[in-house]
């Protein structure tokens, strides 16, 4: 299934351009607002398995994020090796670093996004996961059993408040307004091609700048989501950026950054495009 904020209202898509309303399908018993879907997500499945309705248009520019208003939204660094190197940290053996994309950042998937004045904002693309049960401490193997579905998304990071000061800033380096577009709508893991192996790739103009597998994670999705689970209660609806393959613009020499009037298009195998364009 792929299920997609049109307008606010939940929809689940017939075709790539077409799409049913959830709250007139199931005459109000779901939706029509796409978050508190999560919170019933198994009974949502089963019914959607069979639903039906007059179909109507998936317009681009009405989509919103898949997870508008996430109780806990989470980005994870250094998650490909390739990337590590290219930061100059260090590996990560027990966990990664993890750090909030705050709720305001959040964004749909065809937004234009207004670049902080006199920062350095760069690209991650990378795969976002929405979770669909409550995971807190869960065993070993299982973490796939609670996720709702994949998303595209980005997580644009401006490098100057990130890194400055005495201890770096990720959460709110990456949490300006507009910083964590997702989108266009949500896969259920059974519709993914190999939910474990999916090409990224982002392209700033047209060059392309990242490629990437999900297969080179350090922390593949189902781990990071046993091993988060061991400290934090993950919610129906929480959001987790999930970490960028090789190819940002902040460790080029000479730096490479996104300039105001760029557009930055983002690609996950078997499930969509992003799109966000840029203002100074
Ligand atoms: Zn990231």
């Amino acid at each position: 299934m792929r299920l997609a904020n049109l307008d606010g209202r939940a929809v689940i898509l017939t075709t790539d351009t077409t799409a049913f309303d959830v709250a007139d399908a199931s005459e109000g018993r779901f939706g029509p607002d796409i978050q508190g879907i999560y919170d019933d997500w198994d009974d949502f499945t089963a019914w959607a398995g069979t639903a039906s309705s007059a179909e109507i248009a998936l317009e681009q520019g009405r989509l919103g994020p898949v997870s508008p208003r996430p109780l806990q939204s989470l980005g994870i660094g250094l998650n490909y090796a390739d990337h590590v190197t290219e930061s100059g940290f260090g590996r990560p053996e027990k966990l990664p670093p993890v750090f909030p994309k705050f709720q305001s950042s959040i964004v749909g998937p065809y937004e234009t996004v207004a670049l902080v004045p006199g920062g350095r904002t760069d690209w991650e693309a990378e795969l976002v996961i929405v979770i669909g049960r409550t995971a807190h401490s869960i065993a070993e193997g299982s973490g796939w059993d609670y996720v709702a579905g994949a998303t595209v998304g980005q997580d644009l990071s401006e490098r100057a408040t990130q890194l400055e000061g005495p201890a770096p800033q990720f959460g709110l380096g990456k949490s300006f307004p507009g910083y964590s577009p997702q989108g266009p709508w949500l896969v259920t893991p059974d519709e993914l091609p190999d939910r474990d192996d999916l090409g990224i790739t982002g392209t700033l103009d047209g060059e392309v700048v990242q490629t990437g597998r999900t297969s080179q994670m350090i922390f593949p999705v189902g781990v990071l989501i046993e091993k988060l689970s061991q400290i934090l209660v993950l919610q129906p609806g929480d959001v987790i950026y999930t970490g960028t393959p090789s190819g940002v613009g902040f460790t080029r020499e000479p730096e490479w950054l996104i300039q105001p009037g760029q557009t930055l298009v983002t690609t996950i195998e078997g499930i969509g495009t992003i799109r966000q364009t840029f203002t100074g």
